[in-house]
C-alpha cells in the first residue's frame, strides 16, 4: 500500500542490522557455551515511529522495548492489530499511577525498583487478571541519580515482591557509563543466581555481545538496529 511499505533503502538498512546484531549474539552465546536462542533479542525502538520500525516487523522480528507508557500506546497498538504475535517489554522508568496502563500494554515490565510500585502493580495484575513477568532493576553501580534499587535494598525488595505474588524473573540493570561494563554484568548474574532468579536483563548496543558470555537472557539493543536517536 502507498506510503505504508517502508522503502528498499530503509528496509535493507534495518535487516541488515537485525541479522548483523543476531550474528553478533550467536557468536558471543558460542564463546560462553551457550545457545544463541538462550537470549531474546528486544528491539527498543524508542523515538522511533512505526514506520521505522515496519522493516524489523517485515524481517519476522516481533520482540520490541519502549521506555515509556504513554508513546507506547500511542504506537502499538495499529501495529499489533496488524501483526500477530508481538511482545512488548518496558523498559523505562514506571509511575506507579500508571501500572494499570503498563499492565494492560505490556507483556513484561523490566523496571520495578521500589516497594511502592511493587504494591502497585501487585494490585493492577490482580485487577486485570493478566501477570506480565517482571525484573527488579538494580542500580548496579550504587550511582547517585541512578535508577534502580540500591544493591544493599534488593533482598528486601525481592521479598516484598515475593510476599504480594508479583511474578518476578529476574534482574535488570544499566552499568555505570564510561567503564568496562563486564565486572558490573557479572555481578548483577551473581545476584540473580543468590536469589534464585533466572532471567537476567543486560546489555544495550554498546555492550551486548559482552552481556551475552556473562548470562543476559535478555538484550535490550536500540540503536546497533535503528540508528541514532535525535
Ligand atoms: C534506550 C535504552 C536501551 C537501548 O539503548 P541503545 O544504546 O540505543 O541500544 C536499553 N535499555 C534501556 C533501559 C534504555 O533506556
Amino acid at each position: 500500500m502507498a506510503g505504508c511499505e517502508p522503502d528498499e533503502t530503509e528496509r535493507s538498512t534495518a535487516q541488515t542490522r537485525l541479522t548483523d546484531v543476531r550474528a553478533r549474539m550467536a557468536a558471543a552465546a558460542r564463546i560462553a557455551g551457550r545457545a544463541p536462542g538462550d537470549t531474546c533479542l528486544i528491539a527498543v525502538s524508542k523515538t522511533h515511529d512505526a514506520k521505522a520500525v515496519a522493516p524489523l516487523l517485515a524481517g519476522g522480528h516481533r520482540v520490541f522495548g519502549e521506555n515509556r507508557v504513554q508513546e507506547a500506546a500511542d504506537k502499538w497498538p495499529p501495529l499489533r492489530a496488524a501483526v500477530p504475535g508481538i511482545a512488548l517489554h518496558l523498559i523505562g522508568q514506571l509511575q506507579s499511577n500508571k501500572a494499570d496502563e503498563a499492565v494492560a500494554l505490556f507483556d513484561a515490565i523490566h523496571s520495578v525498583d521500589r516497594p511502592s510500585l511493587v504494591a502497585a502493580l501487585a494490585r493492577a495484575m490482580d485487577k486485570a487478571g493478566k501477570r506480565p513477568p517482571c525484573f527488579v532493576q538494580v542500580n548496579i553501580g550504587d550511582e547517585a541519580q541512578k535508577g534502580g534499587v540500591a544493591t544493599q535494598a534488593l533482598g528486601a525488595l525481592l521479598a516484598e515482591a515475593r510476599a504480594a505474588a508479583l511474578p518476578v524473573a529476574g534482574l535488570m540493570c544499566l552499568p555505570p557509563a564510561g567503564v568496562e561494563p563486564a565486572p558490573y554484568f557479572a555481578l548483577l548474574a551473581k545476584f540473580a543466581r543468590d536469589h534464585g532468579l533466572a532471567s537476567l536483563s543486560m546489555g544495550m548496543s554498546g555492550d551486548y555481545e559482552t552481556a551475552v558470555t556473562l548470562g543476559a537472557t535478555h538484550v535490550r539493543v536500540g540503536s546497533a538496529l535503528f540508528g541514532h536517536r535525535q
